[in-house]
């Protein structure tokens, strides 16, 4: 099997898809716009699962489930959240042969079941914080669709909790964002920028959307996480109130936060090259391969040697061997590549005779031999400097092709041509956000955090007073 990736100068777009297909991540389903998740995708995506079930039971959350069916009243109750959902709903109108009195939606997201469950649950000021998140599949009804970055059905964490002062509510969103600006930051050494969504970019029914921001190596940007604020709407759609310590009834404050198998696309944009898959190290379901290297002669003395180096490390590495006799060490390398496995561990009969090993590192290439009894020591090493050097990598990718532009003719030229992240003065208008738009096809991506020390700036577009710093790029 020769493998054929389109190399990303020559279409990125399909560079990302190739690497998909042929690492055998995911495929296309006979539904239009679903995808099938294969077990070595599935296995990167357990992987975030697992990291984030554990981020969120340290901040105090716990899981529970709430059903796919909800009634299709109660996505209305939320005005703005219907109107932003209506038009990517699923309706089921008949089960068990009859036409349903009520129809149900397949949940698009689960604030409405949820909140009429708040609703029961809730009385008093003993009852919250109420910190529940819930691991489930989601429903979309999306027009265009791209495996992993936006596909009718997916997989996702969302998180819904209940608060009784706005401030704490507050508080928890902006936890949230941190908690994932911290996984893709230290685990998918995805740098990423957090910041606010303008109104016309936030969640339907949200008073305040913050994201988390990553660039891909095209300069787009992906937005990889949610954070909603969603102050008292859910809770006032839904009739939730509790007694206050003071003996009084307010409503509840809510927020919601969710990130999705998106980021399993955002993960492959980010670091793969022209040979396939890059996986960080603390992400990958195999951290090593080892490919003993024989020939006739050698074989049993080969391999029984690596199989001695393959027991030492595989529990504490979670080490693959191929000592598959068909394939040549070239095919498996190329097919190492491929799948993003962080270290390729070489193993020839000449290496057996001065008690050595070859190290190859998926990120660089770079090759490194080394005496076999600093095995553990050094690929744990190994593998700590590719985390590092693929965050490092993409923050300088960032860095270069970031700019700070005060003339809209400037703001175009880049969008016209190589793209990136532009800072600039926003006056706040969403004609002129819009206008943008529609100009450069670039957005709004977030207006970030703890930087609005602005002073004396004019909007990028319409040249008035602007207090806010706005970041503008191209996006998935
Ligand atoms: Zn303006």
């Amino acid at each position: 099997m020769a493998v054929k990736i389109t190399t990303r100068a020559e279409n990125y777009s399909q560079w990302y898809i190739d690497i998909i297909l042929q690492a055998k991540l995911a495929d296309y389903s006979p539904v239009k716009g679903s995808m099938v998740i294969r077990p070595r995708g599935f296995a990167i995506w357990e992987k975030m699962k697992s990291v984030l079930d554990s981020m969120f039971k340290e901040t105090g959350h716990s899981n529970a489930y709430f059903p796919l069916l909800i009634p299709e009243s109660f996505i209305k109750k939320e005005a703005e959240h219907i109107k932003g959902f209506a038009p990517e709903l699923a309706v089921v109108t008949h089960g068990g042969g009859e036409k349903l009195e009520e129809p149900l939606v397949i949940r698009p997201t689960s604030e409405t079941i949820i909140w009429a469950m708040y609703k029961k649950w809730i009385q008093s000021y003993r009852d919250l914080p109420l910190l529940i998140n819930q691991w489930a599949n989601i429903v979309r009804w999306e027009k265009r669709t791209r495996l992993f970055l936006r596909t009718t059905e997916f997989l996702w964490q969302e998180g819904h909790t209940a608060h009784a002062s706005k401030a704490e509510a507050q508080e928890e969103t902006l936890r949230m964002l941190f908690v994932y600006q911290n996984f893709a930051e230290s685990f998918m050494a995805m740098p990423v920028l957090t910041g606010e969504k303008t109104e016309s970019e936030k969640f339907a029914g949200a008073v305040k959307t913050y994201s988390i921001e990553a660039m891909m190596q095209d300069r787009r940007a992906l937005q990889a996480g949610t954070s909603h604020n969603l102050g008292q709407n859910f809770a006032k759609a839904f009739d939730v109130t509790y007694q206050t310590q003071n003996g009084e009834r307010d409503h509840v404050w809510a927020t919601s936060w969710g990130v999705s198998t998106r980021l399993v696309g955002a993960l492959i944009m980010a670091h793969s090259d022209d040979r396939g898959l890059i996986i960080p190290p603390k992400l990958a379901p195999i951290k090593a391969v080892i490919i003993p290297i024989f020939n006739n002669q050698n074989k049993s003395r080969v391999l029984s040697y690596a199989k001695v180096l393959f027991e030492r490390i595989k529990t504490s590495y979670s080490t693959e061997i191929d000592d598959d006799e068909q394939n040549k060490p070239g095919w498996k390398f190329a097919e190492w590549e491929l799948q993003g496995v962080p270290v390729r561990i070489e193993i020839g009969p000449r290496d057996m005779e001065n008690d050595q090993v070859v190290l190859a590192r998926r990120d660089t290439g770079k090759k490194i031999t080394i005496p076999a009894k600093d095995l553990e020591e050094t690929l744990g090493n190994l593998l700590e400097e590719i985390q590092n050097n693929l965050y490092h990598r993409a923050l300088l990718l960032r860095k270069k092709n970031t700019y700070q532009i005060k003339e809209y003719a400037e703001f175009k030229e880049i969008f016209d041509g190589p793209g990136g992240f532009i800072e600039s003065a926003w006056c706040g208008n969403p004609e002129c956000e819009a206008k943008i738009k529609e100009e450069t096809k670039a957005t709004i991506r977030v207006l970030p955090l703890g930087r609005d020390e602005l002073k004396n700036h004019n909007c990028i577009y319409c040249g008035s007073t602007a207090d806010k710093i706005a970041v503008f790029s191209k996006a998935y």
